[in-house]
């Protein structure tokens, strides 16, 4: 029976219709979770603390800041966990550290600055 086979047929596309929709929402939720981890790294908390010092610095758009305002700015527990890490950026091309008048505490020592 010719109608009852059109029936079939269209039902059979529906449910291959439904399967590819299925299938495409099942890959959303990895699609949202890769865009919730990207969204996680951009937070402060997850942060690495030479990436939080290296956001500063950028921030402060080629203001002088030295080792201590840092430490401060960031809460970190040691001031020597900063001076690593401007010791690292100092040797960047993209960053200056020298003996500056610090744009947080005003004392001319050790500070870098992002070149902009
Ligand atoms: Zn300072």
């Amino acid at each position: 029976m010719p109608a009852n086979d059109d029936a079939l047929g269209w039902l059979n596309r529906i449910r291959i219709n439904a399967a590819k929709l299925d299938s495409v929402s099942a890959q959303e939720p990895a699609l949202s979770s890769r865009h919730r981890r990207a969204y996680d790294r951009g937070m402060p908390r997850r942060m690495t603390i030479a990436g939080q010092i290296e956001q500063l610095i950028g921030n402060l758009a080629g203001t002088p800041i030295c080792d201590d305002c840092i430490t401060d700015r960031l809460n970190l527990s040691v001031r020597s966990q900063a001076n690593v890490v401007t010791r690292e950026l100092g040797k960047r091309d993209e960053y200056d550290r020298t003996k500056a008048s610090c744009g947080q505490c005003g004392a001319l020592k050790t500070a870098i600055q992002i070149k902009i």
